[in-house]
Order: structure tokens, then sequence, then C-alpha cells
């Protein structure tokens, strides 16, 4: 009676739309690559057709999947599609995508184990599966978190309470200290965002210069932390990076591990994106020093074909990390909290995603040997790349290509001036992204306006890159008069 006063979907009514669902979710997947990747639309455009109050009674499936189709779809900006070759991929597959379908269902809250016992040692154990196929030491032990801003902020939280002894935690920041945090100017945003968040304060963060291949100069860091401690400033934390998010620059992790462990500061290393390519045996020599690091971040939900949000933070001092965190309020108290991890106390939200699932499933419908070939292919197609622009006279490729992310700009040789080099690009980028027919995303090195093209999407073929290509020549001399 009061069901169908309410109206809500049954179970009947639910596997119908399920099963409905389903195969429009597979016609997506075989139709992305004919949308436009980005929506020819303005602000307001979507906005204006939602209606200003929730309906009072309920509306029929048939009814929201019709809006949604009509409504949402064509504001959409395609991640999925091969030619989304802007930031970083935000990469789904089918194994991850069917996994989140059973995360949805199950609903399950994975706060501490008794919440959900399997939740808790799948993750455990496919931490430690991912942590083997990356090469990561033994000494590390790891949790999933929601993002690489998160994780970070975690390690700058440990940093920041084993440099204050927990005083942080108890009764606030020192009065008469100020600590410092490190990272290279190429460093992604995040860091900025965490040290603010942290109670650093942002003036406290150093930016330290980086070579001709942007990757952090250690002995400028050396000299910055030794003036720092000779003006009476606790040098907190260095954060590395393992392929900026600008030019995948990689900083020299074993110099920058070096001093770290000279002075004792905490190391935390953001391999947010390259962390997968370190499923690669030839491309460990960028984690080379590892051993030096407190902690480690990369996100499978970039380029490891797993779906935002996943990722996997790795730390050497397990009691540092729920040191930092833990809390014990009476009802949460379990009997099995001596013998288990209770993953709540791991990192900063209490309610936690059953996200291990998708890495399972991911790891295991690839197998390794399934995404090391990805992923070298997505190399090779990078590297095949970067040739044609380098021998392409009006092409011009602005930073090495260690990954499969390669910046390069336009730039017809009779044309020298900068100022017109960066307004040339600018409108190039703007053409290509009106075209709805390839997405890149730019961004600024040594004040040279860049384009940024990553090849690594999950369903990448060479005819893709191909085709790319052709579009960026053919929109390039487009622009010339
Ligand atoms: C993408 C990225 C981040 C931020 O990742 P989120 O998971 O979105 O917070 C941080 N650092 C680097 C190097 C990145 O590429």
């Amino acid at each position: 009676m009061e069901d169908e006063l309410i109206n809500t979907m049954d179970n009947k009514k639910f596997r119908e739309h399920a099963h409905q669902l389903v195969d429009w979710m597979a016609d997506y997947f075989e139709e992305v690559e004919n949308y436009p990747v980005k929506p020819d639309i303005q602000p307001g455009d979507i906005l204006k057709q939602l209606p200003d109050e929730a309906p009072a009674q309920g509306e029929s499936f048939e009814d929201m999947f019709d809006d949604f189709k009509n409504s949402i779809m064509p504001g959409m900006t395609h991640w999925e599609s091969p030619y989304f070759m802007g930031y970083f991929p935000a990469n789904k597959s089918y194994p991850s995508v069917l996994a989140e379908m059973l995360t949805a269902t199950l609903g399950a809250q994975c706060m501490s184990w008794l919440t959900s016992p399997a939740a808790t040692e799948l993750e455990e154990q496919v931490m430690e599966w991912l942590r083997k196929a990356i090469g990561l030491p033994e000494l590390f032990t790891g949790v999933i978190q929601s993002t690489a801003s998160t994780s970070t902020l975690c390690a700058l939280l440990m940093a920041r309470e084993q440099i204050t002894e927990f005083e942080v935690n108890e009764t606030g920041f020192p009065k008469d200290e100020m600590f410092k945090v490190y990272c290279s100017s190429e460093t992604h945003s995040s860091i900025e965002k965490d040290v603010k968040i942290a109670g650093f304060g942002r003036q406290h963060i150093r930016k330290i210069p980086v070579d001709h291949e942007y990757a952090m100069d250690p002995k400028a860091l050396e000299e910055a932390i030794r003036e720092d401690l000779k003006k009476g400033f606790k040098p907190a934390a260095v954060v590395a990076t393992i392929g900026t998010t600008g030019s995948t620059a990689i900083d020299p992790l074993k110099e920058i591990g070096q001093i770290c462990s000279k002075y004792e500061i905490f190391l935390h290393v953001d391999a947010a994106y390259a962390g997968t390519a370190l499923l690669l045996p030839e491309l460990r020599w960028m984690n080379e020093g590892i051993e030096h690091a407190d902690s480690f971040v990369f996100n499978p939900h970039k380029w490891m074909f797993t779906n935002f949000d996943c990722s996997a933070f790795y730390v050497q001092d397990e009691a540092l990390l729920v040191r930092t965190f833990e809390i014990m309020p009476e009802y949460l108290k379990t009997p099995e909290d001596e013998r288990v991890k209770n993953y709540r106390d791991w990192g900063i939200p209490l309610g936690r995603r059953f996200r291990a699932l998708k890495l399972w499933f991911v790891m295991r419908s690839f197998g390794i040997e399934g995404l090391q070939e990805k992923i070298r292919q997505h190399l090779q197609f990078a590297q095949h790349l970067k040739q044609k622009m380098e021998q392409h006279d009006h092409f011009e490729v602005m930073a090495p290509v260690p990954l499969n992310t390669i910046c390069f700009r336009f730039h017809p040789g009779y044309i020298d001036d900068q100022k017109k080099l960066n307004e040339l690009n600018e409108k190039l980028l703007e053409q290509i992204q009106k075209s709805g027919k390839l997405f890149l995303t730019h961004t600024k090195l040594d004040g040279k306006y860049t384009i940024r093209i990553v090849l690594g999407n999950t369903n990448l073929k060479k005819h893709h890159v191909d085709k790319a290509w052709k579009l960026i020549q053919k929109m390039g001399h487009d622009l010339i008069p």
C-alpha cells in the first residue's frame, strides 16, 4: 500500500532498467570516439534546461533516462574518447566498470574491519599486489585514498606530526616555530593546496628551481634547506615528483632522498600519473632512491584503467600514519581492533567506498603482462609522434619525452618572436578544442605557451594518433596566411 503511494522503483523494474542501461553502456563504449570530445555549448546552457525545483511526485525511469540522453549527454566532455588527449587521462576499462556496479550494489562502508571484513582484507592484499607490481620495496604498506591531493595531504600531516612530536594534533602549532615545505617550481598545484590545509602556510613553501629538463635541482634544494636552518626555520617536508603534470619531468629522487636523510626531513613522492609506468621494469630507474621516501602516491585512476577514484598511498611508517589520524570514540570500538586494520585511521574520512574491488578486477582481468603491454604501446606511440614532430619544420618539441606526454608548439621557421608564438599556439589550441575532434590542453614552460598531447587512453590505437597528428598539422597551417 505504502509502496504504491510513494511510487518507488521495485526490483522487477530495477532489473529491467539495469539491463537497458548495460546495453546503453556497451553502445556508448563502442561509439564514444564518434562523439565531439568537448561539447559546443556555453556556460548556463545545461542549467537552463533543468527545473528550479525537485519534483513533488516521483517520476518514471523512462523520463529520467530520456532527460539524461537529451539534456545531460550533450553537455558532457568525453574523457573516455580516444581523442581525449588533454590533462592526464582518467581511464576506465570494462572490468573496472563492472566492479563499480558491484561496489554500488553492495553499498558497503569500509571504515573498519568489522564493517566490511572482505573489503578490508582485499584492500590489504591488492595493495600488496600493486606494490610488488611496481617494484616498490617491502618497506612500504599501502592504503587506497580518494585522490593524490588527499594522499599528499595525509603525507604532509604525517610530516607535521612527526616534526612536532604530535604537538599540533594535541595543542595546535607551537607559537615560536615556523616550518618549511620544499617542492620544485613544476610541482602540481595540489601541494600548495595541501600546505595551506595542513596549516604550514603557503608562504612557507619553497619552490626549488628546475634544470633544463624541468626536474628539481638538488643542489638548490640543499642550499635552500641550509639557508632556512640558519634562519631558524624547521624544514618539515620535501615533495619530489615523478612525472610532473606540465611535462612529466622526473625529479632526481636519489639525490633528493640523500639530502632528506642527511637533514632528517620527511620525503613524500608524488607519482600520481607516472606511477603506472613503474609497472615496466625498464622504467624503474625513475624510482631509484625510493627507500629514502617516507611516503609515495600514485593514481591507478589516471593511467591504470581503474575508474576514478583510486589513489594508492604507500607509507614506510604505518604507526606514524595511524597515530596521526587515529580516533577511538566508544561507538567505533570493536572486539577485533587489536588484530585487524581499521582503514578509517589511515586517512581523513570515516566512511570509505569499497574501491579495492575494481583494482582487483583490473589486475586480474588484464594480468600484469597485459597492463605492461598497454603501457608500452602508449610509450611507443609517444616516441613515434615525437619523432614526427621533430622532423617537421613547423613543429618544435619543448621538453624531453620520458613517458607518453609530448609538449610541443607550432613554430613556423620565419616567426621567432616569443609573444607571437605564444599567441599563435593559444589560437591553435582554441581551434583544436572548438573542432570537437580532438581535446588537448596546455602549459607554460619557461614562459613559452606549450601544447600537451597525452597518449594514454585505454582504447587508444595507432590510427587515432595518426588522425590527431594530421589534424594538428592542418589546423596549424590553416592559421598562417
Ligand atoms: C593529477 C595529479 C595530481 C592530483 O591528482 P588528484 O588525484 O586529482 O588529486 C597530483 N600530482 C600530480 C603529479 C598529478 O599529475
